[in-house]
C-alpha cells in the first residue's frame, strides 16, 4: 500500500517563462488511481514518476502568465500538470475549457478524462445493446458512475457493484441505476446473480481480484468485458493468482485492455454527447472534494480504501503568498 510517507510537500520559486510557455494557478487537482502505476518502475503504459520529481496529475486552473500565442491570462486550462499550485508548462500540454459550460472542476471530472474513458470503455469496447445487461464495478466512482448512467441511456438493465449501503442506496435512488451490489456484504456471487436474473452480457471492469471472479460465474453467450482498471491489484507485490477463465472459453467471451490516453481523438465525440445529456438531466456527476495540496498525499490513499465518494478531487486553497510544488 503505497503510504503518506511516500510523499514530500516541497515550495520553490516558480520558473521564469520560456517561449511557448504558461503559467497556470492551478484550483483543482484531480487524484487517480492510475497514480499508483506511476510510481512504481513495473512494466507499464507510462514511464513511471522519478524520485524526487512533482508527481504526476490531471489539474485544472486559470493562466496567470503566458508566453504562447493561443494563451492569454485568465483562460481556464486543464491538464496532465502535476500536484502543484503554480505549474509552468508548454502551452501545447494545456486545452481551453468553457466554465460557462461546467464548472472549471468538472472538466477533469466527469466531463474529463474519467467520463470520456466510461464512454469509449462502454461504447467502442463493450459493444452494448438495447436490453442487454451491464455490469460495472467500482461504480460510485468517477468512471462507473458514468458508465452505469449511459448504460441507462441506451436502454440497458444496469448493475453496479460498489462497497458499502451508502454508495449502494445513491446508485439506484440518486443515478438510477436497476440495482446495486454490496460486494463487503459477503454474498457476492448469490446477491449477483439474484441482480442480474438475465445473466451479464457486458462487465465494465475496474477493480479486478474477487470481484471479477465472481462476475465471471455470470456471464451470458458472446459477453464483452472492457477492462479498464484493476484497483485491487494495484498495491500487489505478488502477482494474483488468475481466477478461473473457463467461463471465457465456454461462453466466447471477449475481454480487452484500453487505455484511454491512446484514444484522445474520440475526446470531441464524448464532449458533444455529454453535454446533451448533462443538459436534460440524464447524467449526474458527485465530487469528493479535500481542501488544500498539502492533504493530496492522504486524499489520494482513500482511493485504494473505498474512502472516496465520488470523483476525488484536491481544491487548492487559495493563498497567494505560498506558491508549493
Ligand atoms: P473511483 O472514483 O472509482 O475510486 C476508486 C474506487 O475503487 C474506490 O472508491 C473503491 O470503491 C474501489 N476499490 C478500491 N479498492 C478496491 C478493491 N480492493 N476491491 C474492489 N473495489 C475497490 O476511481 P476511478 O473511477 O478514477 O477509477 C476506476 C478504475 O478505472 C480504476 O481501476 C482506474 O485505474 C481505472 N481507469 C482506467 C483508465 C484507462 O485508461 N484504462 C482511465 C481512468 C481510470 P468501493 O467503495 O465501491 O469499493
Amino acid at each position: 500500500m503505497a503510504t503518506r510517507e511516500n510523499f514530500i510537500i516541497d515550495t520553490e520559486p516558480v520558473p521564469p517563462l520560456r517561449d511557448g510557455e504558461i503559467e497556470i494557478d492551478t484550483k483543482f487537482v484531480s487524484l487517480d488511481p492510475a497514480m499508483r502505476g506511476w510510481m512504481s518502475e513495473a512494466k507499464s503504459y507510462a514511464a513511471p514518476v522519478g524520485l524526487g520529481d512533482v508527481m504526476r496529475a490531471y489539474a485544472a486552473g486559470h493562466v496567470v502568465a503566458s508566453r504562447h500565442a493561443d494563451f492569454r491570462e485568465g483562460d481556464a486550462v486543464v491538464g496532465v500538470f502535476g500536484v502543484q499550485s503554480h505549474p509552468v508548462v508548454d502551452g501545447a500540454r494545456a486545452l481551453k475549457v468553457d466554465t460557462r459550460q461546467a464548472p472549471l472542476e468538472r472538466w477533469i471530472g466527469g466531463l474529463g478524462m474519467p467520463g470520456w474513458t466510461a464512454y469509449f470503455g462502454l461504447l467502442e469496447v463493450g459493444q452494448p445493446k438495447a436490453g442487454e445487461t451491464l455490469v460495472v464495478s467500482a461504480a460510485s466512482g468517477a468512471v462507473g458512475s458514468v458508465v452505469g448512467q449511459i448504460g441507462k441511456i441506451k436502454n440497458l438493465r444496469v448493475v453496479g457493484i460498489a462497497g458499502g449501503a451508502e454508495k449502494c442506496q445513491y446508485l439506484t435512488e440518486k443515478l438510477g441505476f436497476d440495482a446495486a451490489v454490496d460486494y463487503k456484504a459477503g454474498n457476492l456471487v448469490g446477491d449477483l446473480k439474484a441482480a442480474c436474473p438475465a445473466g451479464i452480457d457486458v462487465y465494465f471492469e475496474n477493480v479486478g481480484g474477487a470481484v471479477f471472479a465472481a462476475v465471471l460465474k455470470l456471464i451470458n453467450q458472446n459477453a464483452r468485458i472492457p477492462l479498464c482498471g484493476l484497483i485491487a491489484d494495484y498495491n500487489a507485490t505478488e502477482p494474483r493468482p488468475a481466477p478461473n477463465l473457463r467461463p471465457l472459453l465456454v461462453k466466447r467471451a471477449l475481454i480487452k485492455g484500453f487505455i484511454i490516453s491512446d484514444h484522445s481523438g474520440r475526446a470531441g465525440d464524448f464532449q458533444r454527447d455529454a453535454g446533451a445529456w448533462v443538459r436534460a438531466g440524464q447524467i449526474k456527476y458527485r465530487e469528493d472534494i479535500v481542501d488544500g495540496l498539502e492533504h493530496a498525499p492522504s486524499a489520494f490513499l482513500k482511493l485504494f480504501a473505498g474512502a472516496n465518494f465520488g470523483k476525488l478531487l484536491v481544491r487548492v486553497s487559495p493563498d497567494p503568498t505560498r506558491r508549493a510544488t
